[in-house]
């Protein structure tokens, strides 16, 4: 079979509904969306299905179908789940030669409906011609995550300016580039917040410049996580596959890296265990530099940017510089570790607060003033603080946080080879010493911690490189 793709206009026009299912109810809803009136023919209606009759859009016919129902019909789907019933109304139709579409049996069908991403008035549709249709809606997914929300205004916009813009580029290869130039830049950068008066305000500057107009840079300061690429968020995701050049940390995981475009120049910029590979304000300038080239810039950053990413800095440089810059939140390293070692940061029984400390600090010492946190109710998470973890340990226990109080560390947290140590602020220090963790790994210290007992599921357990239940093992020969 061979199926040829077109759009139909079906504003207020008669389609038939034959069924009174959930099915039939997502055909209805889906041709409503699209302007039809619908006639459901079915002896009973979901829920769901009969509100849908208050709207006024749709009729219903509680008796069994029959070929005089299709009178002036512009389609007609049968979503009855009765093989013989569905037969009957394609046979029919196709004798009256009204389309029909029989769910799930391409070959009773005049036409297939394709899985649909709308960014009205920009509509994509995905279709495996009905041999797998999981397929074309993975497919409408992916697609769906890149298309941002902005899109259909951006495209109503557009529409709206093509005349003046005729007008004023009398020459079509001429004017075809103004657009790809215009467009391009816009899609590229568009994030879903865009309004019609942004994008209006865009086109007649472009349109005003006497140059060409020249594509204008940008930086996205984007959270890559903490490792596990599905942790992405769906902004960040579509940025990165289109991405002129991506300034990376180390810290961004491999799996993260394969989503940028392949086109993309990759340039690494971390820092790890004080080997700089370039000092910030290097970095800050060759941003500055890409921007200023017209190029999309992705700075990537682990976890989120905000939190000891020292974006702050990257912003200010980018503001200085008059570059337009947008930051992209990610999930922080603290989210991530919580989840791998099952431990909820904030349960309201142990914790009213939830500290976010740098145990390392710029200046390379361990000099933080710790007594301004409490020990009651408190959750601390200790960012950087893996090659400190004895005298962070000491300087706790120093302010009064009691010997046996949980902790645990987490390295390469969501990663495929992440590590859980679970203990106490008094024998941690030793257990990791032992296991010798590799960074990048981060401490939760506080009562929530002991929920991780309760909590790991023995699924994860059994998954988990060994440490877990060791470390397990270890705190309850403690508390003996
Ligand atoms: N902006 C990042 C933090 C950067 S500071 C974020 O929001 O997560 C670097 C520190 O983050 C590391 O020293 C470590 O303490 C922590 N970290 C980052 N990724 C981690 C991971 N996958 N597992 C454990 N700790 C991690």
């Amino acid at each position: 079979m061979n199926w040829f793709p077109i759009f139909i206009n079906l504003q207020d026009a008669r389609c038939l509904v034959v069924g009174g299912g959930a099915v039939a109810l997502r055909k209805t809803r889906q041709l409503l969306a699209f302007g039809a009136c619908v006639s459901v023919v079915a002896p009973q209606l979901h829920d769901e299905l009969a509100e849908l009759l208050h709207d006024g859009r749709v009729v219903h016919a509680g008796r069994a179908f029959e070929s005089d129902m299709l009178a002036n019909c512009a389609l007609a789907i049968a979503a009855t789940g009765d093989s013989t019933v569905n037969r009957k109304v394609s046979e029919t139709a196709r004798a009256l030669r009204v389309p029909v579409n029989v769910v799930d049996d391409p070959s009773l069908c005049d036409f297939i409906t394709p899985a649909i991403v709308q960014r009205d008035p920009i509509v994509v549709a995905v279709s495996s011609r009905g041999a797998a249709p999981v397929i074309a809606r993975e497919i409408k997914s992916w697609i769906e995550a890149q298309l941002p929300r902005s899109l259909g205004v951006l495209a109503d916009v557009a529409g709206s300016f093509r005349v003046r813009v005729k007008t004023r580029i009398a020459s079509p290869l001429a004017r075809r580039r103004f657009w790809e130039r215009v467009l391009g830049n816009a899609v590229a950068n568009s994030g879903s917040g865009e309004s019609a008066d942004d994008f209006r305000r865009m086109i007649e500057a472009a349109l005003h410049s006497s140059a060409a107009p020249q594509s204008r840079g940008m930086v996205h300061l984007v959270g890559a996580g903490p490792g596990d690429a599905e942790l992405l968020t769906l902004k960040a995701l579509r940025l990165l596959q289109r991405a002129d050049v991506v300034l990376h940390d180390d810290l961004v995981s491999g799996d993260v890296l394969e989503l940028v475009r392949p086109e993309a120049e990759r340039i690494p910029v971390g820092k790890r265990c004080g080997k700089h590979k370039m000092a910030q304000a290097d970095i800050n300038a060759l941003m500055v530099t890409l921007a200023s080239q017209g190029k999309r810039v992705i700075r990537l950053k682990g976890g989120d940017p905000l939190i000891f990413g020292r974006c702050g800095e990257e912003m200010e440089a980018l503001a200085d510089a008059g570059i337009p810059f947008e930051v992209v939140p990610g999930i922080t390293a603290a989210s991530g570790c919580a989840v791998d070692a099952a431990i909820p940061l904030t349960h309201r029984d142990y914790a009213h607060s939830c500290v976010f400390i740098n145990g390392h600090r710029n200046t390379g010492d361990t000099d933080i003033r710790w007594p301004a946190y409490s020990t009651a109710g408190q959750t601390l998470v200790v960012y950087m603080g893996l090659n400190h973890l004895a005298s962070i340990s000491h300087a706790l226990r120093l302010r009064g946080w009691p010997k046996f109080t949980a902790a645990a560390l987490i390295a390469n947290g969501t990663r495929p080879d992440r590590q859980v140590l679970v203990g106490t602020l008094a024998d941690l220090p030793e257990t990791v010493k032992r296991r010798q963790p590799v960074a990048p790994a981060l401490l939760i210290v506080g009562d929530v911690v002991n929920l991780h007992y309760k909590l790991i599921s023995p699924q994860d357990g059994a998954n988990e490189p060994p440490g877990v239940r060791d470390a397990a093992s270890e705190q309850i020969w403690q508390i003996a």
